[in-house]
Formats: structure tokens, C-alpha cells, sequence
């Protein structure tokens, strides 16, 4: 508040920006609740082999259906809990969400792993390896059942302390990738010290190539500098056929995108999948 003290004269202070701190801090109190009442739900989107079209893995997403405001996007209410300290909670109610499905699905026979999404806070989070620990053996979960993904930018925030807590994750046997690839500044030195398994292009990349030709060239680098790393390679946002032709043309590993399927319910995912399977043949 150094700008109301200020006094009038200031242009920082304004009623819509205090209308704004209201909201997010409504917004924080309504969330805090929905992570104790375990109302945060697990979405899952599918991510495919682009040579095979064979499903590869899932991403889970997290979503929080407002009881006033409907659906808030992820990518707000993530950032509320990583300024108000609800990043921890929600990390592991999603985690917990996560293993348990992975555990149907393992029951059911199906093998694909699912990724989750870890914020920058949660490399800092001590408790954060005996959390994964327990989880692990409380649902009997194999270490190539579960992937996590950072952001480039995450790992940015502090390269050298993020090097450190990605090698405690690596060291539970599972696999890594670097989301948001791309718009992170991370320099090419850092990225080969980094003990990861993949990276996924930036999606604005992805949806940019069709009218940039910059895009587009930045989009064949990704992929070539990847597998020269030997890391596969994932194209985000993938909403067109021409974009999964593309693709393919480039030599890209796996696409994941509303052109093959948006994010839906972790438990319609069973469906979704034999339904798309019996498509192949
Ligand atoms: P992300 O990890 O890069 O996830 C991909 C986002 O792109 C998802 O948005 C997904 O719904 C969206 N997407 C996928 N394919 C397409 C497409 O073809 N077109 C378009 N326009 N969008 C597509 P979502 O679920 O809203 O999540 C946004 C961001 O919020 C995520 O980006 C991730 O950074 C964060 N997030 C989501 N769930 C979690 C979570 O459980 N934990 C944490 N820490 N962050 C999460
Ligand atoms: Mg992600
Ligand atoms: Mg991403
Ligand atoms: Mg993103």
C-alpha cells in the first residue's frame, strides 16, 4: 500500500487494481477450501506417437470447477496457490489423485504412464521426496508408471537448486520433461547438464507454424537439438491435421494437442482410449 501513502498524485494505486487483490484473495480463501475438501479434480489428456499413433502416456491436468465462478483456469488458480503458499497442499492432492489412477489403470491392464505437473516452489519443498516415497509404496506404483513434468521457466527461477532437487527425483527411477520448451532462456550448457528425459515444445511454437515461418524453423531446431541430446521429443498444442503432418515431416516423437483429443475426466480416459484404439485398424 506504499502507493496510497502516496497519496492521489500516484498512478500505481487504482480501485480496479484493489478490486484485483479482492478477487485473488477471495479467489485464495475459496481455494483453500476446495484442496481440503479434495474438490480439485484430475483431468488427463493423451499424448501420441506420432509414427505409430499408439497413445504414449497422459498428462494430468488439475481443475477446479468453482462452486459461483465455474471452471478457473489451471494456469490462474496454480499461480494463486504458488503466491499464497497452497502449492504444497495442491501438489499433493493432485499427486495422491494421480497414483490412485495410475493404479486403476495398471489394475485394468492398461500401461501408459501419466505425467504431473510440479511447480517451482515444489523443488523447494523438503518433504517433497518422502511424499513421492510413501506414495510409491503405498500404491505398489512402478517408477515408469509416473513421469513429472517442470517447466523451463520453473527451472530458471534457480538453475542450480532446481539441478539439485531434479537429480533427487531422477534418483526414484522416473522420468523427467522439460514443458514449455523454449520461452524458458534456458541456455543449451545448462540443458545438457540436466539428467531429463524429454522435452515439449512450447505450444505457441506448435500453433505458430503454419503463419511463421520463424516458428516454424525454431520448431525443426527443437526437434533436431533434442534427439542430437538423445531426448524425445514432445509438440504441445497440436489442433490441426496440418500441424500433425507437419510434424511427422520433422521427425517429431509425440504430439499432444485438441486435434487428437482435449484434456477430459481421468476416468473417462478408459473409454476415450479403447474407443481411439479400435480407430487404428
Ligand atoms: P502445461 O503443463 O503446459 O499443460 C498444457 C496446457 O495446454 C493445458 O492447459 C492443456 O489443456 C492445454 N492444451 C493441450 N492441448 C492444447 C491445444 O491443442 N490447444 C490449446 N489451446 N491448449 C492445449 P491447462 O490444463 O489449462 O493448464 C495450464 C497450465 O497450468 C499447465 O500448462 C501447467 O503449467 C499448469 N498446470 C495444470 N495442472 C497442473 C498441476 O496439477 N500442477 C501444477 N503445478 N501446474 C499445473
Ligand atoms: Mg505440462
Ligand atoms: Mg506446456
Ligand atoms: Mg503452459
Amino acid at each position: 500500500f506504499e502507493a496510497k501513502r502516496r497519496g492521489s498524485d500516484s498512478a500505481v494505486f487504482t480501485p480496479e487494481l484493489e478490486q484485483q487483490r479482492t478477487n485473488r484473495l477471495a479467489l485464495m480463501i475459496d481455494l483453500r477450501r476446495a484442496i481440503e475438501q479434495k474438490a480439485l479434480m484430475l483431468y488427463c489428456q493423451p499424448k501420441i506417437d506420432l509414427a505409430t499413433r499408439r497413445i504414449r502416456g497422459a498428462e494430468g491436468l488439475v481443475r477446479w470447477q468453482h462452486p459461483a465462478h465455474g471452471m478457473i483456469p489451471a494456469e490462474e488458480f496454480v499461480k494463486i496457490a504458488e503466491t499464497s503458499g497452497l502449492i504444497t497442499p495442491l501438489t499433493y492432492h493432485v499427486l495422491e489423485a494421480a497414483f490412485q489412477q495410475i493404479y486403476a489403470w495398471h489394475d485394468m491392464g492398461i500401461d501408459q504412464p501419466l505425467s504431473v505437473n510440479l511447480s517451482a516452489r515444489d523443488l523447494r519443498d523438503p518433504a517433497l521426496i518422502d511424499k513421492l516415497k510413501n506414495l510409491f509404496s503405498t500404491w505398489g506404483t512402478r517408477p515408469d508408471w509416473i513421469q513429472f513434468e517442470l517447466t523451463e521457466s520453473a527451472l530458471m527461477e534457480d538453475p542450480v537448486g532446481a539441478l539439485d532437487a531434479i537429480r533427487r527425483i531422477k534418483a526414484l527411477g522416473v522420468e523427467l520433461f522439460i514443458d514449455d520448451f523454449g520461452i524458458g532462456y534456458s541456455s543449451l550448457s545448462y540443458l545438457h547438464k540436466l539428467p531429463v528425459d524429454a522435452i515439449k515444445i512450447d505450444q505457441s511454437f506448435v500453433m505458430a507454424m503454419p503463419d511463421s515461418a520463424i516458428s516454424a524453423a525454431i520448431v525443426q531446431s527443437t526437434i533436431e537439438l533434442g534427439h542430437r541430446l538423445d531426448l524425445e521429443v514432445v509438440a504441445e498444442g497440436v489442433e490441426t491435421e496440418s500441424a500433425w503432418n507437419h510434424l511427422v515431416a520433422l521427425g517429431c516423437d509425440t504430439a499432444q494437442g485438441f486435434y487428437m483429443a482435449r484434456p477430459m475426466p481421468a476416468e473417462q480416459f478408459r473409454n476415450w482410449q479403447v474407443h481411439y484404439e479400435s480407430s487404428l485398424h
